[in-house]
């Protein structure tokens, strides 16, 4: 068996050990004489995994008691218009911070769910999302109910090393490609949601964590029944069939993430990784062209650069795929380079990669 070395940005590269027990299992689970896509999700051979994916995640982010650990279909997008759905209108307004294709994506759903109560409180647009806003260009709303930013630009490779301040106010946070790439204080979040093709498991799951406060504000007139956060809280995300398989692999790759040491383990790795990268690109900046402007904004787990020419670009990701490496071209309305090392990718990887880029350089610089 030959497995590549995966730089996909999502869906994206899986630890093997996660996979290898899901292969172990696949016809058997737990002497239940069926794989668990094939059992009741009101089982008790399921309830276990679902308990435990749950706990885990609540485990290795040290998330406090007074939060509720959903797990929802629909995606990142489906978030989008979820949370103002739940949260805005009638009155209540939000702030939204713009710093790249999803950020705004996020507010652009809103808008058209509640309007100008989805404020815009900075945007970093006009410089091609190269940088992340600075705390004194955030203009602020007066009562919002939330404050929304999304922490890790996946599409331009920036990412927030320190959170954005509340003030007070809750924090509402898109994860969904970098959740659990390091530990960090949950209690400042009204609301994290992240898809979790990314960093944690298949695509289909959507891990949603609510602080009970902020959930007791949410609304449940008008909304059908599944757009509730209440009812999946309520329910503990059994009120309908949830994605049981993709649940099983998220308490796989959540199980491994304990078992090499958690998420201080796991961020060492992310910035050896981070460490790696950057290095080689910094010694080269003529030739890898770093599409971020503020070093202190450039991202864990995305690794945005250009090279010379578009030529260029091409002959990088098909020689890198002759060598074995899968998933390094920037996103279609981007271009470029990009080399997503989410939790999955190993230091080793990210070496193989970096001889490589050497390599290319000497042969085409
Ligand atoms: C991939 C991605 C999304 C889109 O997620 P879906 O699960 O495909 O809806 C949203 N936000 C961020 C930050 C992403 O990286």
């Amino acid at each position: 068996m030959a497995r590549v070395i995966n730089f996909y940005a999502g869906p994206a590269g899986l630890p093997l050990p996660a996979l290898e027990k899901a292969q172990r299992e696949l016809l058997d689970f737990n002497g239940a004489g069926m794989s668990v896509m094939e059992i009741s999700h009101r089982a008790k051979e399921y309830d276990a995994v679902h308990s435990e994916a749950i706990a885990l995640v609540k485990e290795l982010l040290a998330v406090p008691d007074d939060f509720k650990i959903l797990l929802i279909q629909g995606g990142g997008n489906l978030q989008f218009g979820m949370l103002p759905m739940n949260y805005l209108g009638d009155g209540r307004v939000a702030d939204y911070i713009d710093t790249g294709n999803w950020a705004k994506k996020a507010y652009k759903e809103a808008k058209i769910v509640v309007g100008d109560a989805a404020k815009l409180a900075a945007t970093t647009e006009a410089e091609q999302y190269a940088r992340l806003p600075r705390p004194d260009e955030i203009r602020r709303t007066p009562g919002a109910t939330y404050l929304h930013f999304c922490s890790n630009n996946t599409i331009e490779g920036t990412q927030w090393q320190a959170f954005p301040d509340g003030a007070g106010v809750p924090l509402a946070c898109d994860m969904s490609s970098d959740i659990m790439w390091r530990p960090f204080d949950v209690r400042p979040f009204g609301i994290i949601y992240a898809g979790a093709q990314k960093n944690l498991g298949p695509s289909g799951v959507t891990v949603v964590i609510i602080r009970d406060d902020f959930l007791a504000q949410a609304r449940v007139d008008k909304l059908t029944t599944y757009l509730r956060y209440a009812i999946h809280a309520e329910k503990n995300s059994l009120y309908n069939t949830p994605p049981c398989f993709g649940i099983y692999i998220l308490r796989n790759v959540l199980e491994y993430n304990k078992s090499i040491g958690g998420l201080a383990e796991i961020e060492r790795r992310n910035r050896e990784k981070g460490r790696l990268l950057y290095g080689m690109i910094d010694r080269h900046p003529d030739f890898f062209r770093s599409t971020v402007s503020n070093q202190a904004d450039r991202s864990f787990m995305n690794v945005t650069f250009r090279l010379p020419t578009e030529e260029l670009d091409a002959k990088f990701v098909a020689e890198a795929k002759k060598a074995g490496m899968v998933g390094l071209k920037g996103y279609r309305t981007v271009g470029g380079i990009r080399v997503s090392t989410y939790n999955a990718v190993s230091v080793d990887d990210v070496k193989t990669l970096v001889s490589f880029m050497e390599e290319f350089l000497r042969t085409n610089g």
